[in-house]
């Protein structure tokens, strides 16, 4: 078979990562998860004093930023500066960070060099907001998912209770609210549906559904 890209598009929470992982274990192909590497910029940055919305600020401690991910059947691990931080990027805090920083074009570039890198030569299915549109624009198959601010903030509450956080409905459902507009709205690649995209509303769907959705489309696109 011959190497096939699928890139993953949609706003935080609409499941993105859920059915990419268990679609890379069911077709064992490498997944990539994109904004694990927007989090642990975001997290150097908190673990250094450094204000996430000061380009400059970020700008200037780049190159101190050595950023490690290995790839493996079903999953990711990453290493920031040789530590593991897979968990740790996980937190609300670490995703604020990583909307902060993802508008600073220099964090781009560097990261799109990186994921632009692990898709050579070898299947992926990689997730984030850009995929489609910027990081793999030829990828064969550009799903983009969608689901209500509710049922997103309800997915994110029940992520973050399964880490050990205390999270507020309300508090969740506003922050998932301005991280899509910080998303939708920053200068460089924005989140936004890639014309050749399939749209998958994902609200009410159980992610067995929205897995054999995504499957049938990528088996149709490969056969
Ligand atoms: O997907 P996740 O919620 O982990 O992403 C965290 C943040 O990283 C997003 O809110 C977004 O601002 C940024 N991001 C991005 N481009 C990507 C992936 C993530 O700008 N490809």
């Amino acid at each position: 078979m011959k190497n096939i890209a699928v890139a993953v598009d949609g706003p935080a929470g609409s499941g993105k990562s859920t059915v990419a992982k268990l679609i890379a274990k069911n077709m064992n192909i490498v997944y990539i998860d994109t904004g694990a590497m927007y989090r642990t910029v975001g997290l150097y940055c908190i673990e250094n004093g450094i204000d996430t919305k000061n380009e400059k600020a970020v700008c200037s401690v780049l190159d101190d930023i050595k950023m490690d991910i290995k790839a493996q059947m079903g999953g990711q691990t990453i290493f920031l500066n040789g530590v593991d931080v897979t968990s740790k990027v996980r937190t609300q805090e670490a995703g604020r960070a990583a909307s902060d920083v993802a508008v600073i074009l220099a964090v781009r570039e560097k990261l799109v060099q990186i994921q632009r890198n692990m898709a050579k030569g070898t299947s992926v299915i990689m997730d984030g907001r850009d995929i489609g549109t910027n990081v793999l624009p030829k990828a064969e198959v550009k799903i983009f998912l969608n689901a209500s601010v509710e049922e997103r903030a309800k997915r994110r509450v029940g992520e973050l209770l399964a880490l050990g956080e205390n999270p507020d409905f309300d508090e969740v459902k506003e922050q998932i609210r301005k991280r899509d507009e910080n998303d939708t709205n920053r200068k460089h690649n924005p989140l936004r549906k890639a014309e050749d995209a399939v749209e998958i509303d994902t609200t009410g769907m159980t992610i067995d559904e929205v897995i054999d959705k995504i499957s049938d489309i990528i088996r149709e696109k490969i056969s």
